[in-house]
């Protein structure tokens, strides 16, 4: 674990599991019940590590972890499929103490594609690594590979196969955005970021969404904050959200909701929706959401310990 120098003393992370269309008229207690659970677990796995004095790195991984091996979101097992039939997998995660940054795109055997991005990050000399290669790397740095069954859920596959019987484009299956991320700040002040997604069903041509680029679905720098993304990604792409929301808290002065809001409307006025999730070097952290629910959660070292779905 990486020491922390007690700056502020104040630790705080968010998470989330996507933003979509879920309400609840949609969902059911049942379903409530288990993605809530599911949520608290992921909370709790970053949680205990900023309790115990570890690093906003550290928390996120393991947040991230927690919610790529947990089949109810759209990251690790339980990631959507793309038109052929696979499941390929994309995260990014960031240190805003050093804006060091690592990424993966288009993996099919990595059981945590968050823990192989930060491999890139700390053991590599390059950022963003892709497809075969990105494996290669994996199996050379002895980070866990799967059997691509791992990742394989049957609510997924029907997903796929109701989107090619509808011929529905890519952001109308149910608008159900279930990427996973997690943001925090720990004791000594150092935010960190990570986002790890299947990216959306029915995927072609080896698309790769914001989750996995560096200002794009992701971004952390002490000098503003962490922040995480999920959405329609083509459009927080060309917004450069993660990015732009640390600019204007930088440069512009703005407080973190107020860039998070300003953000997600330009991204609103390009057609595009989702949500965001930030962490400041102030130890607070909050969201933006601008479809009617987003999993999420959020834990403090003043005792906030909370879970939520809807808007
Ligand atoms: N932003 C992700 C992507 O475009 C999707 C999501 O948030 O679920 O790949």
């Amino acid at each position: 674990m990486t020491e922390t120098s007690e700056t502020t003393g104040r630790w705080a992370i968010a998470i989330h599991g996507g933003a979509g269309s879920m309400t609840p008229e949609t969902m059911d207690a049942e379903a409530v019940a288990a993605h809530e659970a599911a949520l608290g677990v992921a909370l709790d796995a970053g949680r205990a590590v900023l309790m115990a004095g570890g690093s906003a790195l550290d928390a996120v991984c393991a947040a991230v972890a927690a919610l790529e091996d947990d089949p109810h979101f759209n990251a690790g097992r339980g990631a959507v499929f793309t038109y052929h039939g696979t499941n390929e997998l994309d995260a990014a995660v960031m240190d805003g103490r050093t804006r060091g940054a690592g990424a993966v795109c288009g993996v099919t055997h990595t059981r945590n594609p968050v823990h192989l991005a930060r491999t890139v990050m700390e053991k590599s000399p390059h950022v963003f690594l892709s497809g075969a290669g990105a494996e290669e790397f994996a199996r050379e740095q002895n980070v866990e590979q799967v059997d691509p069954d791992w990742f394989a859920t049957e609510p997924r596959w029907q997903q796929l196969q109701e989107m090619k019987a509808k011929k529905l484009g890519w952001f109308d299956a149910g608008l159900k955005y279930g990427t996973v991320g997690a943001v925090a700040v720990d004791a000594g002040g150092h935010v960190a970021a990570a986002t790890s997604t299947g990216g959306l069903t029915g995927k072609r041509w080896g698309r790769i969404g914001d989750s996995p680029l560096i200002g794009a679905g992701t971004y952390a720098d002490d000098r503003a904050a962490a922040i995480s993304c999920t959405g329609s990604g083509e459009q927080f792409i060309r917004a450069a959200v993660a990015h732009e929301i640390c600019a204007r808290i930088r440069l512009g002065g703005e407080g973190p909701q107020a860039a998070t809001e300003t953000v997600l409307d330009e991204v609103g006025l390009m057609g595009g929706v989702g949500g965001v999730i930030y962490a400041t070097p102030g130890g607070e952290t909050g969201f933006a959401f601008t479809t009617p629910g987003m999993f999420r959660g959020q834990a403090d070292s003043a005792g906030l310990r909370v879970v939520g779905i809807f808007g």
